[in-house]
């Protein structure tokens, strides 16, 4: 039984948290997501009440109703790739590993549903990597696929750029200087391997043609519009602009 008084979240003691999940599980309304959401995962920072909620976030994500396994899912893999930002190990997070397998099952099955919403695809996708480890793609994913652009460093001269994929076109420019880009080279797709092979697959198993489109930009090349030095856009993305 988890003592929850002697556990912290955002606002401090985590003596609140039993009550609000009771709610949560009778009424799942969005304001309470919401509220937990805020004391579990509050701008990127993770407490040891989050961890302790991963249990009851995998039992919600065992149910039938959807969007409350959408999510406990989202919410659980949020945790847990801020567990990694924030400076917790793989031992802190060891003993939710029959948790992680329960939602990374969860996420997947979701996956599949018909008509799955191309935004929640996404988001999915990137916590099913979350849960077997791969914690980078949980921002890195959504940034690219959902948000339209990612933001990268030349491996070459270090320029500032940004690599836009929307309606806006398919291309990367320098950050400052818009007007200077060249397009993107997305990967054949015949020619996908490893990971890229396998989300291109799921995607495209999955009904979500545009998705996996997308992914053939990511796991494709782009080239300097400064220096024109040509590298891959993987090895790239995930890197802060004003690093080297
Ligand atoms: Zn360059």
């Amino acid at each position: 039984m988890t003592d929850w008084s002697r556990l912290t979240h955002a606002y401090g003691p985590a003596d609140d948290i039993p009550a609000l999940l009771k709610q949560l599980g009778e009424q799942p309304r969005a304001e309470l997501w919401n509220d937990l959401w805020s004391a579990l995962c509050h701008q990127g920072g993770v407490y040891d009440a989050s961890f302790a909620a991963l249990p009851w976030l995998a039992g919600q994500a065992a149910g039938t109703d959807r969007e409350q396994v959408v999510n406990a899912v989202v919410l659980a893999a949020a945790i847990l790739a801020a567990a990694d930002d924030c400076g917790y190990t793989a031992e802190d997070t060891a003993p939710y590993a029959p948790e992680q397998d329960a939602l990374r099952a969860a996420a997947e099955q979701q996956l599949h549903a018909r008509r799955c919403p191309p935004l929640e695809y996404i988001y999915l996708m990137a916590a099913m990597l979350t849960f077997e480890g791969q914690t980078h793609w949980n921002e890195d994913l959504p940034a690219g696929l959902s948000d339209g652009e990612y933001e990268l460093t030349c491996p070459a001269c270090s320029a500032a750029l940004l690599m836009v994929l929307d309606e806006r076109g398919f291309y990367v420019a320098e950050a400052d200087d818009e007007g200077w880009s060249r397009p993107l080279r997305p990967i054949d797709a015949a020619r996908l391997e490893g990971l890229g092979r396998r989300l291109y697959d799921l995607a495209d198993g999955d009904g979500q043609h545009e998705i996996a489109t997308l992914l053939t930009f990511v796991f494709g090349e782009a080239d300097c519009p400064r220096c024109e030095a040509g590298f891959v856009v993987t090895e790239r993305i995930g890197v802060p602009i004003d690093e080297d």
